[in-house]
Formats: structure tokens, sequence, C-alpha cells
């Protein structure tokens, strides 16, 4: 795996930029929800399967939920295990910040060309920050997808604060080599392509694959290329651009979309896979062209598992391109899968985000 120093954020707004200019912010929107009445439907539920009946009374206010006495009950009665840490996740999401997850949209002030995959960054209250675009080339506006990172600087800005008519500074593009080479879309070829990314990992996906299907990026020599695209979060709603994906799925028969959600189970009835992306990668790849006595012990039992979604076709690890995005840790964890099972190491690109 070859592994590049990623710049600083300090190192990056140092940087030689090649456009600097202001941008006014045409539209910013939350894409996840607020959900406190399904997670106390779900906790209601719970305590009900769980013969807590009860507690339902002394827990479920009128419209809130009280956890410090769920919390004494539990620890009173010496409730563990799987069951406690089921309410941990439900209190964690009861609680958090709404919005987490925004799309900005914004127009530079100058022209601005970037290639897909690139990422800029954005200055505002005098922060400055890595962000990936994650709108083609080919739109007029530029667009990038903001998580919030719970007391960081300015993902808590741009989820609280900005709004349409502000202004942006803007930095870049640039382009990343954390994993590979540049992390940019390569040249066509007869390959398939497998992007892989979790939550806002997939902003540089959005941009190189709706550029793909602009460009005809999806065919070679007259045949189609197998796109795929495997996101992971945790809940439906932090899955960036999930209704977009889902209709160029049903668009295009050659993209194949497979969400996985790790906690999404605990409140609504998402029959969709639910391991982690480079696991559910594995569910998908075609065993008679797979090295899988190559794969880690924890991979291997994927191979084995039968896909959720209705796609009839599999991954040959030995003709495809790989892309990874995310949290450094996960980015490593796909690559290494990906090399195992015999993705050719400079087919394989990676971006980190820390
Ligand atoms: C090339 C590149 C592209 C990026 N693209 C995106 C993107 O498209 N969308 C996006 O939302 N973010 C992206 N990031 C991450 C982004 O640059 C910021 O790091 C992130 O928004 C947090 O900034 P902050 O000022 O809110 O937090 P800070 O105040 O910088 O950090 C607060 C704390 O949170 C930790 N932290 C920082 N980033 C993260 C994170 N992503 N997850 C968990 N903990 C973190 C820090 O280590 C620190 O302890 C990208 C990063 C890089 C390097």
């Amino acid at each position: 795996m070859i592994v590049k120093p990623h710049m600083t954020q300090h190192e990056l707004v140092d940087a030689e930029p090649m456009v600097s200019t202001s941008a006014t912010v045409a539209r910013k929107e939350a894409m996840d929800k607020r959900r406190e009445v399904t997670v106390r439907r779900a906790a209601k539920r719970l305590l009900r399967e769980h013969d807590r009946e009860a507690w339902v009374d002394e827990v479920m206010l009128t419209d809130d939920v009280d956890w410090e006495r769920l919390w004494e009950l539990v620890h009173d009665h010496a409730v563990g295990g799987r069951l406690e840490k089921t309410f941990r996740t439900l209190q964690g999401r009861y609680e958090r910040a709404n919005p987490s997850l925004v799309r900005i949209r914004f127009d530079p002030e100058s022209e601005f060309d970037c290639e897909p995959g690139e990422y800029i960054t954005v200055h505002y209250q005098h922060v400055p920050r890595a962000y990936s675009v994650a709108s083609s080339p080919n739109r007029d506006h530029m667009e990038i997808c903001v998580r919030r990172v719970p007391g960081g600087r300015l993902s808590t800005q741009l989820c609280d604060r900005l709004s349409s008519g502000d202004e942006i500074g803007v930095r870049g593009p640039f382009s990343g080599e954390f994993v590979g080479g540049e992390f940019l879309l390569q040249e066509r070829s007869e390959r398939d392509v497998a992007f892989l990314a979790t939550g806002t990992g997939v902003a540089p996906f959005k941009s190189m694959i709706d550029y793909a299907f602009e460009e005809g990026f999806d065919e070679y020599a007259g045949g189609k290329r197998n796109i795929w695209l495997f996101l992971g979060a945790s809940w439906e709603d932090d899955l960036p651009y999930h209704r977009e994906f889902r209709t160029l799925a049903d668009e295009r028969e050659n993209f194949h979309y497979v969400p996985t959600l790790s906690r999404e189970t605990t409140l609504s009835e998402w029959d969709g896979e639910t391991a982690y992306t480079q696991y559910t990668f594995a569910t998908y790849l075609d065993r008679e062209k797979t090295a899988v006595a190559e794969l880690p012990d924890d991979v291997r039992p994927f191979i084995d598992e039968e896909p959720k979604y209705d796609i009839d076709a599999r991954i040959d690890p030995n003709n495809l391109e790989l892309y990874a995005c995310g949290i450094n840790l996960m980015v490593y964890g796909i690559v290494s899968v990906a090399e195992a099972v015999g993705v050719p190491a400079k087919l394989i690109r990676g971006e980190g985000y820390g």
C-alpha cells in the first residue's frame, strides 16, 4: 500500500492557491432529519419487548424521554449487554444536533475549474478546512457536503450559522494523493469501477459518478462498464445523496448502489445491508474470480453472505479499479481488503479525511 503524507490543514492554506476567490452561498440544505419521535417509539418498543412495560410510564414523558431515569433503572436492575448498548445508541441519536449533515451550494465569483475527485479549502469566520467538491465540473455551481464534527471549529459553524447569501472564501482546487496516485478518475478502460465510502467520503464520488455518466465514462469499446458504489453510514438519513443514487441506479442498469447501515435497524424496518463497507464489498465479489484464501479472517465469511439487494452483477477483482474515501482508518481497511482479493495495487486510489 502506498501511503503518501497528507498536507495538514495549515500547510494546505499556505500552499500556493491556483484559485483564491470568494463565493456566495446559493443554497444550504440539511440532509439528515430530526428523528426524536422515531427514537421514542423505538425505545418504547424495546422496553415492551424486554418485559419492561412498567418502565414505559416512568421514562416516556409526553414529548420527551427521561434518559436519567432510564439509566437509574438500567443500573438498579443490572441490565447490561446488548440492551444497554442499544439504549446508548438511541440516546446518542435522540440528542444529536440537527442538522448534522448539510449540502452547501455556492457560486464562485471567478472561473473555477475543478476535476472530479479534487478538493478545495473553504474559509469562513477565519477558519479554513478542506472539503471535497461533490458537484460535477459540468455544473455551473459548486457543491460540498459537510458532516458536523461535535465541537469542531468549522463544521459546526457551517451546520449552524452559515446561510444563503453569505460569503465564503474558497481556495484550490487541490488533488489528494493519500493512497496510490492522484485521487482522480483514471483513464477510460474496459475495467469495472468500485467506489467505497463512508458518510461524506462519498462527496468526491458524487462528482466522479455524475461526471462518468455525463461523459460516457461508463462505456468502453461499445460495452458497458459496471460502476459500483458501496456507501456506509450509521443511519439512513446519514447517507449523503441517497435519493439521487437510488434514482441513478433505477435509470442505469450498469450502476449498482449498495448502501449499508450499521444502526438503522434499531429505528426502522431497514432490510438492506448492515455490515461495514469493506465486508459488504466482499459479499458482492465473484467467488470464482476471487482469491478467497487471501482474505483476512474477519472478511472471509462475508463472501458467502447472500446479497440483500437484487443485483445480478458480481465484481471481478482482477478487472477492477477501486477508489476509497473517508476517515483514514476506514480507507486503510478497504485498501488492504482490495489488495488481498487481487485488485492490482496500481488501480487502487484512496483519499483520507483525517
Ligand atoms: C482532503 C480532505 C477532504 C475533506 N473533505 C471533507 C468533506 O467533503 N466533508 C466533510 O464533512 N469533511 C471533509 N474533510 C474533513 C474537514 O476538512 C474537517 O476536518 C472537518 O470538517 C472537521 O473540521 P472542524 O473545524 O469542524 O473540526 P476541528 O476543530 O478541526 O477538529 C475537532 C476535533 O475533531 C477531530 N476531527 C477532525 N475531522 C474529523 C472528522 N472528519 N471526523 C471525526 N473527527 C474529526 C479532530 O481531530 C479534532 O480532535 C476533508 C478533509 C480532507 C483532508
